[in-house]
C-alpha cells in the first residue's frame, strides 16, 4: 500500500525524522490559512501517489498567502501528469502547504529490504532531488550503502560512515546521524517495504530535513497498523484493481489487449510471456488461486472485461486442487453473464479435463479450444488481430 507525502512526513514526524512545518489543504481558501498559520514563504504541493511532481507543476513557491491561494487554485482539481502517474494523469484533491526551505544541498535517503543480503539496507547519495534511478544506473558508484543487522538496528558508526561519504558540514552531524536513525526506526516500526526521501536537505541554518516522502508498506503486514490502513486513499488506486481486492484475486492492470485469467502466479508470468513471444502485450497479471471457484471466475471475467483495452480473453488453467469442469462451469456461466463479445481462447489441463472440455464445448458458446499454452497463445493472438 502507498500513501501520500502529507501522510509519509506525519508518521516520520513522529519517530523524529525532522519535516519542515506544513499543513494539508483542500481547497484554495485552506491553503490560504496554512500559509498564513505556517508564515512567510511556502511551498504548494500537490499530493498524488507519484514522483516527479516538480517537473510535472505540482509543486509551486509561494511569497505571501495571496500567491498560496492562487496556486492551490490551479494545482487541485489538475490532472498531475508525471513519469511516475497513468498515462492520463491523476488528479489532484489535495495540496500540502509546507514552509520553504533554505536549500544548500540536496541529498538522497532511502531504506528498502535487499533481498541479496536479506537485510534492510539504508542508501544514501549526493545526487538528491533528481531521477535516482538514473543515478544508479550511470553513476552506481554515487550511491553509498549501509546493511542493517536487525538486532542492533542502525548503529551510531554506520550513520557517521554515510554522514562522512556525502560530505556533511560537521556543524550538521549529529543532526545527520539522528536523522537516519530515525529514519531507520520509521521504516521498521511501520513495516514499511520502501521509504524514500528525496530530497533530503541541508538547509541554510544547518538543519537535516526530509522535503519529501514516500512510504509503501508491506500489505500483509496492515493489521498490524490500524491507522496506516486508514490512510488508504482508493482513488490514487486503479480502479479493476481495487475491485478484484474485493474477490481476493491477484490482478495488476498492464497495457496490452489480451486480458489473461490463470491459476497460479507462476503460471500466470508464464502465459504473459507466452503472449509476448507471440507479439502481443498482455492486458493483465490475474492468479484466480487454487481453490478458484465460480463465483471468483465469474467477478475475474468481470474485471477483466470492464477494461475497454482488452480485444480477447485467454484462460489457461493448470488444475490440481481446483478442477477443471468446476472452471469450465464458471466460465460458460461468467461469459453468459456479461455477455462475452470478444474471442476467448481455453486452455484446460489436469484434473477432469475431459469433463471441463465437454462442459465448454456443450455450452454453444463460441470458445476456441487450445491443448497447449503456445496453441493457446497463437489461437487468442490470430484470433485479436483479425
Ligand atoms: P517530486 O519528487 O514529486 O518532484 P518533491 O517533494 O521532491 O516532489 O519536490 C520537488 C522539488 O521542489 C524538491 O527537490 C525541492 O527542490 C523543491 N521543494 C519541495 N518542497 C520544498 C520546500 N518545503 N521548500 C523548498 N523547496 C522545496
Ligand atoms: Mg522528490
Amino acid at each position: 500500500m502507498k500513501i501520500h507525502e502529507y501522510q509519509a512526513k506525519e508518521l516520520l514526524k513522529k519517530v523524529g525524522v525532522a519535516v519542515p512545518n506544513g499543513i494539508v489543504a483542500n481547497t484554495p481558501d485552506e491553503a490560504r490559512n496554512a500559509a498564513r498559520q505556517i508564515g512567510g514563504k511556502v511551498v504548494v504541493k500537490a499530493q498524488v501517489h507519484a514522483g516527479g511532481r516538480g517537473k510535472g507543476g505540482g509543486v509551486k513557491l509561494a511569497n505571501n498567502e495571496d500567491e498560496a491561494f492562487a496556486h492551490a487554485g490551479k494545482i487541485i482539481g489538475m490532472q498531475l501528469i508525471t513519469y511516475q502517474t497513468r498515462p492520463g494523469g491523476q488528479k489532484v484533491k489535495k495540496v500540502l502547504v509546507e514552509a520553504a526551505s533554505n536549500i544548500v544541498k540536496e541529498y538522497y535517503a532511502g531504506l528498502t529490504l535487499d533481498r541479496e543480503t536479506s537485510l534492510v539496507t539504508l542508501m544514501a547519495s549526493t545526487e538528491g532531488g533528481m531521477d535516482i534511478e538514473e543515478v544508479a544506473k550511470n553513476h552506481p558508484e554515487k550511491i553509498h550503502r549501509e546493511a542493517i543487522s536487525p538486532l542492533t538496528g542502525l548503529n551510531a558508526f554506520q550513520a557517521r560512515s554515510l554522514v562522512y561519504k556525502l560530505g556533511i558540514p560537521a556543524a550538521s552531524h549529529a543532526r545527520a546521524v539522528k536523522f537516519f536513525q530515525a529514519l531507520y526506526r520509521a521504516y521498521v516500526e511501520t513495516d514499511a517495504s520502501l521509504l524514500e526521501v528525496n530530497p533530503m536537505i541541508l538547509t541554510a541554518e544547518g538543519d537535516i530535513f526530509a522535503l519529501d516522502g514516500k512510504m509503501n508498506f508491506d500489505d500483509n503486514a496492515l493489521f498490524r497498523h490500524p491507522d496506516i490502513a486508514d490512510m488508504r486513499d482508493l482513488d490514487e488506486e486503479d480502479a479493476k484493481e481495487v475491485e478484484a481486492s474485493h474477490h481476493d484475486l491477484s490482478y495488476i492492470s498492464l497495457d496490452g489487449a489480451i486480458g489473461c485469467m490463470v491459476n497460479g502466479a507462476g503460471l500466470a508470468m508464464a502465459t504473459m510471456d507466452v503472449i509476448k513471444l507471440y507479439n502481443a502485450e498482455p492486458a493483465n497479471f490475474l492468479d484466480v488461486g487454487g481453490s478458484a471457484d465460480q463465483a471468483r471466475v465469474t467477478a475475474a471475467f468481470k474485471i477483466i472485461l470492464s477494461d475497454p483495452r482488452v480485444k480477447g480473453i485467454l484462460v489457461n488453467i493448470f488444475a490440481g486442487i481446483a478442477k477443471c469442469d468446476v472452471i469450465a462451469a464458471g466460465i460458460v456461466a461468467a461469459a453468459r453473464e456479461v455477455s462475452l463479445n470478444v474471442p476467448l481462447v481455453v486452455r484446460l489441463q489436469g484434473t477432469n479435463k475431459e469433463l471441463g472440455k465437454k462442459i465448454l464445448a456443450d455450452s454453444g458458446l463460441t470458445i476456441i479450444a487450445a491443448e497447449t499454452l503456445s496453441e493457446a497463445a497463437e489461437k487468442i493472438t490470430a484470433a485479436v488481430r483479425k
